[in-house]
């Protein structure tokens, strides 16, 4: 029988607040020693009040905004109770039923066409402590407590592993653009459980769902979805029943195992959090909030096909990362529009090879726009060539030098000189009779050979021009 699969996805982004969900704390713990970002407050300990962190609503409206949500009038937090070592106060202050956000969607472009995926809701809520398990016994840090915590739930219209990878990528890269986290993966600041169930085509029922945890890459979650959906589709091959149950990925060796089923499922018990006033969300400041919008990556990458010229795929690329289309657009604001295309070559191709060689950020290259806007000055003017160009660029990325130190130091400039150029022909000529008598002859592929042997000669640096010029009439002018 053939299976269709069904996902829906709950992805959990720590917001970059200065400060915690609820205190005062400092919520950038990522390189502090365990338990110095802690305070009564995100200690759980009795008696103490929190106090909403406006920041943390005004990022998680952005994001509701962004992906085309409502934003209801009335909102308020609720208490979830359950009991974990990593909870502080044997509960978490989350919502429940008036969340932030409501009833949106994004885009993902799904085997080149367009479609639509909904989104349920965005909340918000507070990250827990972190526990260290150490053999035989754990140790807990809490400077993850009371972390602002945003989760954005789809609806489970998600049917296949690639179109969950491209849902995640796509919101990364909203989070990103509106500056809201870091949504560092290996941080653990964007997080994704996943549901998956599968049922048989056409149907139009649910079989029962399995939550999918512990996956902390792109990479991981394709394959946690794919192998789990090879497992479903092989329970119910040999006659097996499914049942709703919580998963965990295993990395190393590239299976999920159960952890917990329906039988243990919690029930959390929540009601509003007495503690905090429920909010009433002003109309004029949800219409501030979304004119203060960056520009989001569809609306870019649509722009810079349009302004720029460049194909949807170029396009795509570019926008593919907030600092990489920052980068290309410092570039082209120093070379001119004109030379967009050729920025675009340069960036995906030839700096992205070597970005991605040294698993670098293209943020954190030595090269800067001012520095390939003025290497591509002096390809233009015949400085230097094209194929010593790609030398210069490897040395500008390793050394951070400027393009014309790198010219000046290593004596790299292309030389037009006949004189000199004439020179290195007679040479290339003497040592390869056969060819001159193969063009004689009429072989016209002969004439490519020798100019080949002169740039090899000059290690690239002889205008090609002048080369084929100087051996045209070296040959008897054909
Ligand atoms: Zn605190």
């Amino acid at each position: 029988m053939d299976y269709e699969i069904v996902i829906g996805l709950e992805v959990h982004t720590q917001l970059l607040t200065k400060s915690k969900m609820f205190c005062s704390c400092s919520a950038d713990y990522a390189s502090a020693p365990p338990n110095t970002h802690v305070c009564p407050v995100c200690l759980g300990m009795p008696g103490v009040l929190p106090v909403i962190n406006e920041k943390a609503i005004q990022y998680t409206a952005m994001t509701a905004l962004a992906l085309n949500c409502t934003i209801p009038e009335y909102t308020k937090f609720d208490r979830k109770n359950y009991f974990y070592p990593d909870l502080m106060k044997g509960y978490q202050i989350s919502q429940y039923d008036a969340p932030i956000g409501k009833g949106g969607w994004l885009t993902i472009d799904s085997n080149g066409s367009k479609k639509r995926v909904n989104i349920t809701r965005v909340h918000l809520e507070e990250d827990t402590a972190k526990l260290l398990h150490r053999g035989d016994y754990s140790l807990i840090d809490v400077n993850r407590s009371g972390v602002p915590l945003m989760e954005v739930v789809s609806e489970p219209e998600i049917s296949s592993p690639e179109e969950a990878r491209d849902y995640l990528i796509r919101l990364h890269n909203i989070l990103r653009y509106l500056g809201v986290s870091t949504a560092n993966m290996e941080e653990g600041s964007f997080r994704c459980d996943a549901n998956i169930s599968i049922r048989p085509v056409a149907s139009k029922g649910f079989l029962p769902k399995v939550e999918v945890k512990n996956m902390n890459s792109f990479k991981a979650i394709y394959q946690a979805l794919k192998y789990e959906a090879g497992r479903q589709g092989k329970v119910l091959e040999e006659g097996g029943e499914l049942v709703q149950e919580t998963r965990g990925w295993i990395e190393e060796k590239g299976i999920t195992v159960l952890q917990r089923t329906k039988e243990y499922a919690e029930d959390y018990r929540y009601f509003p959090e007495p503690d905090l006033p429920p909010l009433v969300v002003d109309r004029s400041w949800i219409e501030e909030t979304r004119a203060r919008l960056p520009e989001l990556p569809e609306a870019r990458r649509d722009r810079f096909m349009t302004h720029y010229g460049l194909s949807l795929y170029d396009a795509n690329i570019l926008t593919g990362s907030k600092a990489m289309a920052g980068y290309f657009e410092d570039c082209v604001r120093l070379t001119g529009p004109g030379k967009a295309k050729v920025v675009s070559n340069w960036v995906l191709g030839d700096f992205s090879r070597l970005l991605n060689a040294t698993n670098t950020e293209i943020e954190n290259a030595r090269i800067s726009p001012k520095h390939l806007a003025d290497m591509l000055v002096l390809v233009d003017n015949g400085a230097i060539s094209g194929p010593t160009a790609k030398a210069v660029l490897e040395e500008m990325f390793q050394t951070g030098k400027g393009a014309s130190d790198i010219i000046r130091e290593r004596k790299l400039n292309q030389i037009s000189d006949a004189g000199e150029i004439k020179e290195v022909v007679s040479q290339v000529m003497a040592v390869n009779a056969g060819a001159v008598a193969d063009y004689a002859s009429g072989k016209q592929q002969a004439l490519t050979f020798l100019v080949g042997q002169v740039m090899k000669a000059t290690r690239g640096r002889a205008n090609p021009g002048v080369v084929k010029e100087i051996i045209m009439q070296e040959l008897g002018g054909k």
